[in-house]
């Protein structure tokens, strides 16, 4: 059987860090061995080409593109829906502007429209009075980014029945949705639906294969065949194009057939630790109904502190703001390995 590929000291670490830590499981290597493999760019690869067939099939869509991370999948469907100086609405906190670097203004040279909200979803009324026709004076509005689970709420996920308004909304106005479903299979796990009923409600979406699905790279941008056209050339223009990487589609194709149902574990391990380090009342707290999938965000005095006092017991979190901690909960992530997490948390509030 083919080696796991931990560091030495992984054992030492609860890493909640982060769900993108998980490492490949023995079946993605074993897959990795014995994937049929060509030249993607060339047209040829047969193991891209089935994972592409499988996350179509999976999300109700046309067809898919295997892209190298969340953020070019994101990146591209913005290039494909606007033209330059098109409008965009995204949730304030839309990882597409929180963490891209800039790119919807940078690549697609669109003007970014930001909406508040409590969950990760805008009100539905706030998206209507920014869905505008171009003039001579105003940006069109084309798009609306929605994000499902919502990161940085703490892992929240929008309502089927919001997703259907925000639908009728757009066919209404003549707009797109593109959904940034870097965790939607955990949102639909969370809610007790398949994806595809959520990705019903969108044009387009992206998903992760390297955050709670375990594949060490890659995500899937999914819509109409005409639309992947497209994509697969921005692809290529932003130097995504891969040779054999039918080794990677591998690992998705054991992602998306073994990986799935798993994902309601790492909720149920999240709301367990979340309860109990709120429950200690030692200083770090935590809105209990926010906890809806994998992630927590923990509420503290001082969260740069707080990080470094949990590392020095073994325990990795990021600093998310000023007073909030994020843990993401995950495959490599057990029983035992959040008791841990629970103590830590209890030694560094008496301290
Ligand atoms: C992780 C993530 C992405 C994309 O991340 P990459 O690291 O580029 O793969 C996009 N959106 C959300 C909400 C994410 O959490």
């Amino acid at each position: 059987m083919a080696k796991r590929g931990f560091p030495a000291d992984a054992e030492k670490w609860v890493d909640l860090r982060s769900d993108t830590v998980t490492r490949p499981t023995p079946a993605m290597y074993q897959a990795m061995m014995e994937a049929d493999l060509g030249d993607d760019v060339l047209g040829d690869e047969p193991t891209v080409a089935r994972l592409e067939r499988l996350a179509a099939e999976m999300v109700g869509k046309e067809a898919a593109l295997f892209v190298p991370s969340g953020t070019m999948g994101n990146q591209i469907a913005l290039a494909v829906h606007c033209r330059p100086g098109d409008a965009v609405l995204f949730e304030e906190e839309a990882h597409m502007l929180y963490y891209e670097v800039g790119a919807p203004g940078a690549i697609a040279g669109v003007v970014s429209w930001t909406l508040p909200s409590e969950d990760g979803g805008p009100a539905v009324e706030d998206l209507a009075r920014h869905c505008r026709p171009a003039s001579l004076h105003t940006p069109g509005t084309k798009l609306i980014c929605l994000e499902n689970s919502h990161n940085r709420k703490g892992g929240t996920v929008i309502s089927l029945a919001k997703h259907r308004a925000y639908r009728a909304l757009a066919d209404e106005r003549g707009v797109k949705i593109h959904l940034d479903g870097a965790r939607v299979f955990n949102a639909a796990a969370a809610m007790g639906v398949e994806v595809r009923e959520i990705a019903a409600t969108v044009d387009t979406v992206n998903f992760c294969l390297s955050k709670g699905l375990r594949s060490p790279v890659g995500s899937l941008l999914c819509g109409s065949g005409a639309f992947i056209e497209e994509a697969r050339i921005w692809r290529k223009r932003l130097g995504g194009g891969m040779r054999q990487s039918g080794l990677l589609a591998a690992c998705g194709i054991v992602s998306l057939t073994q990986e799935v149902s798993r994902l309601a574990e790492d909720h149920a391990r999240a709301r367990r630790v979340a309860e109990a380090v709120h429950n200690l009342g030692l200083g770090a707290n935590v809105e209990l109904d926010r906890v809806q999938t994998n992630i927590v965000l923990i509420h503290v005095d001082d969260s740069a502190k707080w990080a470094s006092a949990l590392e020095a017991q073994g325990v990795l979190a990021i600093p998310f703001s000023a007073t909030t901690l994020r843990l993401v909960f995950h495959a490599d992530i057990d029983d035992a390995q959040a008791d841990r997490a629970v103590q830590a948390f209890a030694k560094v509030g008496r301290s």
